[in-house]
């Protein structure tokens, strides 16, 4: 019976993480190089884990699946970073970082934790700052802030829209000094395929490579999963196109917990769809809205183009609805109001999904050298993808896919349920609730990478002591290598008549429409009816080309996407089961007579962790309560 123990310290929550840090158990250093750590993934929670646990000195393998760890996804984030400095003197504090973080999150995230981040985050920073990493800065010199989304002061740290980039290339200098060092073994272009558990402990991985095809076993004595986001589950997303839940699911079907994965957010300021050839949607930063002000014709289907509606015309429904917060409301809320007034049949644009993002009006205040200064490489990336100079004309957005706030269930020290299997980054459930405010991923990343990590594998490690080692010949690796290149076979064998891409297509097609931005019991319904459909087809009719011994990426996507269509159906189990609406989870039963989402503290104060059951089976739900001691639950209001 799988029993889910947060390890949440006990005492004041502004002591708990220094109270646990003194008592967490240590390893002497001369024992910290006996130790062999797998980490898989090379973003920056991965990134800056491998990093740090090298430099304390234990012995790390790293992998990642692009040619060079530089290449994670992490490197698309462009807006910025929290954390609680206060340089702009606007009343800032560790305190208001964590409300913000909890009320943005919609009341699902543990305290403890989202307590532990805001703290945490100041010295992310300064490590940042230290390795050289070009935040921007005020004329005097100190580095300049500015706001994002569910908060009234200026936290977010930024390089003009290359933050993740900026970041990354930080955290990858230092995974690379210890690659120089010998303390990290790299492997790029290998895909981990499973984990490998030996007695309940988590023993290593099976991963294979792509270049060769060669699959292979590695041993260690912990492994950390940190390998990014699900929204590709949806086909059309704004993360890059290798992104995907291979990882965590194989880990779930090794006994690992799938926690929350209703939680998707569905970011309000994407370029819109154009058609049925694209393959990845492209986000327009949330930084964008510190200038830029939303909005959309009063009259519906006015198909003037925008400088040609008057001012009393537009409707300017952000700052309507949400005086306080206006633009900068936060994602889930704001992506609710585009739907709504494009549903009305407001919306702009060839498809009518789309409202206006005008930054005219911040232009003529501040000129147009000051907007491109702030934003060019956005502005030159939304010019080149639509043809349209938005200097001159609104850009136009609507939501898409960009987050997962649900992932593998894990404790106060970032462990699953697994002993030895740790889970970092945007890979784990932990800290954003039903909601990710704006700018709070990298910070998460960060956090996990370079502060929590490396003190709680510790105490994993030091109880383990130095016996229950075991090799690579293991048994149990023998068998995980056989169930991995007998899959590969089999979707060699299919040799059916369609693409990897096009069933993905149809999945990412049904998963928008019945658990998209807005999902209902009838509509979660009707996907769990339709998935085992496609999933059947996937493995009647996939054709895939080419062979098992070289680069070959249908194969490396057939992998993914046989995944997918076995997560879909969880990810849609625990938005049935959520009959409340909270953050990015929108259940159109649940509704307030204005529309916000109506949460239901009462009955789904947890979080919901999955345990597999077998394909096709339902899955077993164990519920986490969450306690509050510090804040009090409230209806969350941006007004
Ligand atoms: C366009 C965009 C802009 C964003 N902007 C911001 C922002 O401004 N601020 C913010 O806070 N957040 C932002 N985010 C979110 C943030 O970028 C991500 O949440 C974060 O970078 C995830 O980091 P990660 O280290 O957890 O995972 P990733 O960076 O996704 O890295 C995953 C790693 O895992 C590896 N991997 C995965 N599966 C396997 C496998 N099976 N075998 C081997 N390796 C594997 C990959 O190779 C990769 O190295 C943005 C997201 C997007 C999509």
């Amino acid at each position: 019976m799988t029993t889910l123990d947060s390890k949440i310290p006990s005492g004041a929550l502004p002591e708990k993480w220094d109270k646990h840090l003194a008592h967490l158990r240590l390893v002497n250093p001369s024992n910290k190089r006996k130790y062999k750590i797998i980490i898989v993934g090379t973003g920056l929670a991965g990134a800056s884990a491998a990093a740090s646990l090298a430099e304390l000195g234990y012995q790390v393998e790293c992998f990642c699946f692009q040619d060079s760890p530089r290449r994670a996804h992490s490197i698309a984030a462009q807006g910025g970073i929290n954390a609680a400095k206060n340089y702009p003197n606007d009343g800032d504090s560790v305190w208001r970082l964590f409300y913000d973080t909890i009320k943005g999150g919609d009341f699902r995230a543990r305290e403890a934790n989202v307590y532990r981040l805001a703290q945490i985050s100041n010295n992310i920073i300064d490590q940042c700052v230290a390795q050289g990493v070009p935040f921007a800065r005020e004329y005097s010199g100190y580095l300049a802030n500015r706001s994002f989304g569910g908060a009234q002061v200026s936290r977010t740290f930024y390089a003009r829209g290359q933050t993740g980039q900026q970041l990354l290339l930080g955290a990858y200098q230092a995974l690379e000094r210890q690659v120089g060092q010998g303390a990290v073994k790299m492997y790029a272009r290998h895909e981990m395929l499973d984990v490998v558990l030996v007695d309940g402990h988590a023993k290593g991985i099976v991963a294979r490579d792509l270049v060769t095809g060669e699959v292979k076993s590695y041993a260690a004595d912990a492994v950390v999963l940190a390998t990014g986001g699900y929204a590709n589950v949806f086909y059309l997303s704004t993360n890059a196109k290798g992104c995907n839940v291979t990882a965590i699911h194989r880990a779930y079907k090794k006994g690992a917990l799938l926690a929350n994965l209703c939680y998707t957010q569905i970011h309000p300021t994407c370029i819109p769809v154009t058609g049925d050839y694209q393959s990845k949607l492209t986000l327009m930063s949330e930084s964008l809205r510190n200038d830029g002000r939303v909005w959309v014709p009063k009259k519906k289907g006015d198909k003037r183009p925008p400088h040609e509606i008057p001012e009393e015309e537009r409707d300017y429904f952000l700052e309507r609805k949400y005086p306080s917060y206006g633009n900068l409301s936060p994602r889930d809320i704001s992506s609710r109001s585009a739907k709504e007034v494009c549903d009305e049949g407001k919306g702009v644009g060839g498809s009518g999904l789309g409202v206006y993002l005008d930054f005219r009006e911040a232009i003529e205040r501040l000129g147009e050298n000051v907007i491109r200064e702030r934003y060019s490489n956005l502005f030159d990336m939304y010019a080149k993808i639509t043809g349209e100079n938005p200097y001159k004309v609104p850009m136009r957005i609507y939501p898409a896919p960009h987050y997962t706030m649900g992932g593998l269930w894990v404790d106060y020290n970032l462990m699953s349920n697994v002993p030895g299997l740790y889970v970092i980054g945007e890979a784990n459930f932990s800290d954003h609730g039903a909601n990710r405010l704006g700018a709070s991923a990298l910070m998460q990343g960060l956090a996990d990478g370079y502060f929590v990590l490396p003190y709680t594998i510790g105490d994993y490690l030091a109880g383990l002591g130095m016996k229950n080692k075991v090799g690579a010949d293991h048994a149990e690796f023998k068998k995980a290598e056989a169930g991995v290149t007998d899959m590969t076979r089999k979707f060699l064998s299919i040799k059916g008549k369609r693409t990897v891409d096009s069933i993905h297509r149809e999945l990412g097609a049904l998963m928008w429409e019945h658990c998209g931005m807005a999902r209902s019991e009838a509509s979660l319904k009707k996907a769990l009816a339709a998935i085992p459909g496609i999933r059947e087809e996937f493995w009647k009719n996939v054709n895939v080309l080419g062979g098992g011994e070289e680069p070959n990426q249908a194969l490396e996507r057939a992998g993914r996407v046989a995944d997918f269509l076995e997560f879909a159906e969880l990810l849609c189990f625990d938005a049935l089961d959520r009959r409340e609406s909270c953050g990015g989870h929108f259940r159109t039963e649940f509704q307030t007579t204005e529309g916000e989402a109506k949460r239901d503290d009462a009955n789904f104060s947890y979080v919901a962790a999955w345990e597999f059951a077998g394909v096709g089976k339902e899955p077993v739900l164990h519920k986490e309560p969450l306690e509050f001691e510090s804040v009090q639950l409230a209806v969350r209001s941006y007004k």
